[in-house]
């Protein structure tokens, strides 16, 4: 399916980010590196005395998308346009590798979900296209990924990121009804067990009082109730 992944790690700043003014472009660079985890990028930018990671997003050969820095964050990727720019940065080393299926397809979810959710104005274009660089290097499928992203970021049924999670959002509305107060909702067979449970203490809501209760738990309450099981 075409659900995006954004694996969330909890970044050591050395320091504190800028806010970006703007988001013209998605800049998309490669770590000139075969194999490399954010982790390693990480470090290597802190090596060079930048606060961390300087990319918003780093792409993995397999496909797996990590969080570098906030999306509303300055990032250190292209020298003068960081304050205009979001970067993406895939795994590889571009200048003579090929790059993998799962990772193009990656890079162009990530692209339909940034431009759709985001900056739909935002230019997509390769770090040498607004830098002094040869990034992304001359084998990275840039003008493909350009060209083709919404097509290689939609899923086998042609949704697209954006489709795919209104689609979620809709199936998760036929989530089961969820009963946290003792008000119309609540079934009138299963209040006088719940009002009990709760006058005992034995069932506390969450810090702003929710219940959190299922069909399936008032079903259970209310026969171990009449079993007498709480008398
Ligand atoms: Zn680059």
């Amino acid at each position: 399916m075409a659900a995006i992944n954004i694996i969330e790690t909890k970044w050591r700043w050395n320091g504190s980010l800028s806010t970006r003014a703007h988001t013209d472009y998605i800049a998309l660079h490669h770590a000139e590196a075969s194999t490399c985890t954010a982790e390693q990028v990480d470090r290597w930018h802190k090596e060079n005395g930048w606060t961390g990671i300087g990319y918003h997003f780093f792409v993995r050969k397999d496909g797996s998308i990590y969080r570098g820095r906030p999306l509303t964050a300055m990032g250190a990727h292209v020298s003068g346009m960081n304050n205009r720019s979001i970067g993406i940065c895939a795994e590889g080393k571009y200048s003579t590798e090929t790059m993998p299926d799962a990772q193009k397809r990656a890079i162009c979810r990530l692209l339909v979900y940034l431009k759709d959710n985001y900056y739909p104005n935002a230019k997509i274009v390769g770090h040498k296209e607004i830098g002094d660089s040869d990034c992304p290097g001359r084998n990275y499928p840039l003008e493909d990924i350009k060209q083709n992203y919404r097509a290689y970021g939609a899923d086998e049924e042609g949704l697209s990121v954006t489709q795919y999670e209104e689609l979620k959002d809709e199936i998760n509305g036929l989530k089961p009804m969820i009963y946290d107060y003792m008000d119309e909702n609540m079934p009138e067979w299963a209040k006088p067990t719940i009002q009990k449970l709760m006058d005992k203490g034995v069932l506390v809501g969450d810090e702003d009082g929710r219940l959190g209760l299922t069909m399936d738990m008032l079903r259970i309450f209310v026969a171990n109730d009449r079993a007498g099981l709480y008398d």
